[in-house]
């Protein structure tokens, strides 16, 4: 079947491939398509929409900003949505979490508040190299590819990415071998031939990268080397903050403060472009101008992120919720690997999966939960681990729902395999 999306759209789409119909409507953690079937999205666009699609309560505030004439687009102009939406995100957020962050708005996608984070921790140290993580995911311009693992997204760059070397991410050597050894040794050595780094840039779980897991006491460990070392900790929070780990940032539980934050998907709640980069005010050593993008000051998604922070994070009430929800899915999901020899739960909160030993079922599962009218992905470099992600406001009846359809997957999954391989 030949369609505008195949003749005209470039070879580069991916999720259209997997999922191969139009969706038209979306609700919740549900999507349906242009023939009126409905899927269960444990998607959630990668993380953009932690709150469910055209969730009522940014719905309404963002038709009514709309409507009223009020300004859409400012550069870094000042306006009462964005007003609003600092004063919210200081009141909400920083002040009862006792942080101390100057707040960056540097172009609306996760890849630009990484491009401004390197570039900070740079021009604050005079230094220009940066360690970051196997398997780690950064995002896709050349500053946040040359931290990325993955070999297929850093050939793409097509020039060689400098400046920045990886280092054994935790549990890298299955728990045998101290991941840490080596980075402690390496900045004691002034013989390691490793130039002191700017900066260390990590994921708290590896949304792509296969959804690895630092312990709280490895983050810990990793934020009192580099303060003993004065090199940056820079913790990407573009995929697990904004809740999805149970906590509004991923670091909370590790009780350790991060020099430079960076925040994007879920941040306007609605799925509109939006990003910070949050950074101790003593690092604020910009020149006025010294970063920029067009599209910072999106007065829409300051609308709807300011909602969503009233909605869900001016009490504990959201995060008690979530709390339980996260249970029932580490449940499901530990039931599910426990059917299958040799597979294991992988990941933190809802930003969760099962890694199985023939690493071709995850993406069978994916298919198969598809054809049951499930929506979930993959991740890690071979595609070995099913994500599962539904959005943190998931009912009870979907999720014990995506549960079901998840473990039939699975079962029918194995069996072709085993087939297969008989
Ligand atoms: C998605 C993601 C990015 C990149 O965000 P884009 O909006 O796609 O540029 C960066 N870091 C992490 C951890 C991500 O998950």
């Amino acid at each position: 079947m030949s369609n505008i999306f195949e003749t005209l759209e470039s070879e580069v789409r991916t999720y259209s491939r997997s999922w191969p119909v139009v969706f038209t409507h979306a609700s919740g953690a549900t999507q349906t398509d242009e023939n009126g079937r409905e899927y269960l999205d444990f998607f959630s666009g990668a993380g953009a929409l932690n709150y469910g699609h055209n969730n009522p309560v940014l719905t309404a505030p963002l038709l009514e900003y709309l409507a009223s004439g009020a300004v859409v687009h400012s550069l870094d102009m000042m306006t009462p949505a964005k007003r609003e939406f600092l004063e919210t995100f200081q009141e909400l957020i920083l002040k009862p979490r006792h942080l101390d962050y100057k707040v960056m708005f540097p172009g609306p996608t996760g890849t630009n508040t990484v491009e401004a984070a390197l570039k900070l921790a740079r021009k604050v140290t005079g230094r220009q190299h940066i360690l970051s993580f196997t398997n780690a995911f950064h995002g896709m311009t050349l500053g946040a590819l040359s931290v990325t693992g993955n070999s297929l997204k850093r050939k793409g760059a097509g020039i060689p990415l400098t400046n920045s070397s990886k280092i054994p991410y935790d549990d890298y050597f299955d728990g045998t071998t101290a991941d840490f050894m080596w980075l402690e040794r390496i900045l004691d050595d002034s013989g390691s031939g490793v130039d002191k780094p700017a900066a260390v840039i990590v994921e708290t779980v590896q949304g792509e990268g296969g959804l690895r897991a630092a312990r709280t006491e490895w983050l810990r460990s990793l934020s009192a080397l580099l303060k003993r070392h004065e090199i940056l900790l820079i913790v990407d929070d573009v995929q697990a903050g904004c809740g999805r780990t149970g906590t509004f940032f991923s670091f909370e539980e590790a009780g350790i403060e991060p020099d430079i934050v960076c925040v994007s998907k879920s941040i306007s709640g609605y799925g509109l472009p939006m990003a910070l980069t949050l950074f101790h005010p003593e690092l604020d050593v910009w020149e006025p101008g010294e970063h920029n993008g067009t599209f910072r000051g999106n007065n829409p998604a300051f609308v709807t992120a300011t909602a969503a922070l009233r909605a869900y994070w001016a009490d504990d009430k959201f995060e008690k919720q979530l709390a339980g929800t996260i249970a029932t899915l580490h449940t499901g999901l530990e039931k599910i690997a426990g059917s299958v020899e040799g597979a294991g739960v992988r990941g933190r909160g809802l930003l969760a999966g099962v890694i199985f030993k023939d690493l071709e079922i995850a993406s069978k599962v994916a298919a198969e939960a598809f054809a049951n009218g499930l929506l979930v992905e993959t991740s890690g470099p071979e595609d070995e681990v099913v994500k599962i992600m539904p959005p943190l406001n998931v009912t009870d009846e979907q999720l014990a729902r995506g549960l079901e359809i998840l473990a039939a997957a699975v079962r029918t999954a194995v069996e072709s395999s085993t087939l297969a391989h008989a």
